[in-house]
């Protein structure tokens, strides 16, 4: 069995160039972060704001720090002084949440909008419908302080290759429908974040950017 280096390493030896990848590190300890760390990671993924923030405190501030849970709207301002990408925004309440503290802290805060399109009725997320009202009806002015860069979902969890395909098509074809029509001169708005360790190689078949990696690399949490 490899350690944590070896597996990073050979994962982004097999990533294509120009996707980011996010290690899930959720649940696995400081030391396992800074193996990671001394091999060159530098983008980490947590899902709770409390485990985030204690993480970022004891660990090189260089980090670039993701949000990729569930963010409760009493909990954005602990991790908007330092996150570096928000990937879970699912709804207006919290981007004027976010606005309201990133502002606070004279920060421009990069978030990703959360599509659910997974069968699963857990996992948040807007469906496409709700996302294209909000993205008509948000104006950019009433977020001076936040930078929308792309969109993230998660798919089904189920064995089944050809639904797992169908959903990352789905998004990817949604991206390109929204770039075109709310984005067609921002550059920034770039990012398709999709693909964990179970999926990531089908996700990069269809337009995924960015893949949020944890027992690959960590191991089983
Ligand atoms: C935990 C988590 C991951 C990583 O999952 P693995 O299967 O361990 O790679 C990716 N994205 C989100 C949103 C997660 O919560």
């Amino acid at each position: 069995m490899e350690n944590v280096a070896q597996r990073l390493t050979m994962l982004k030896d097999a990533l294509p160039e120009g996707v980011t990848l996010v290690a899930v590190s959720k649940f696995h300890p400081a030391e396992a972060i800074m193996e990671a760390y001394n091999a060159g990671q530098r983008d980490f993924g947590e899902s709770y704001a409390g485990e985030l923030v204690g993480k970022y405190e004891e660990l090189p501030k260089d980090i670039r720090w993701h949000f990729i849970g569930r963010l409760q709207r009493r909990k954005v301002r602990q991790v908007v002084p330092f996150v570096s990408l928000i990937h879970s925004v699912d709804s207006v309440r919290l981007l004027t949440e976010i606005e309201r503290q990133a502002a606070k802290c004279s920060r421009v805060v990069d978030v990703l909008l959360e599509l659910h399109l997974a069968q699963e009725d857990s996992k948040g997320g807007l469906s496409l419908e709700e996302c294209s009202e909000l993205l008509a009806s948000c104006r950019k002015e009433d977020y001076p302080h936040l930078q929308l860069r792309g969109l993230m979902m998660m798919a089904s969890n189920v064995d089944d290759e050809r639904l797992v395909a169908q959903e990352f098509s789905l998004a990817q074809q949604y991206f390109i429908k929204v770039k075109e029509k709310f984005f067609p001169t921002n550059d920034g708005f770039n990012i398709c974040s999709w693909g964990m360790s179970d999926d990531y190689e089908i996700a990069l078949h269809h337009g995924s950017t960015m893949v949020r990696i944890g027992t690959k690399i960590f191991g089983d949490r």
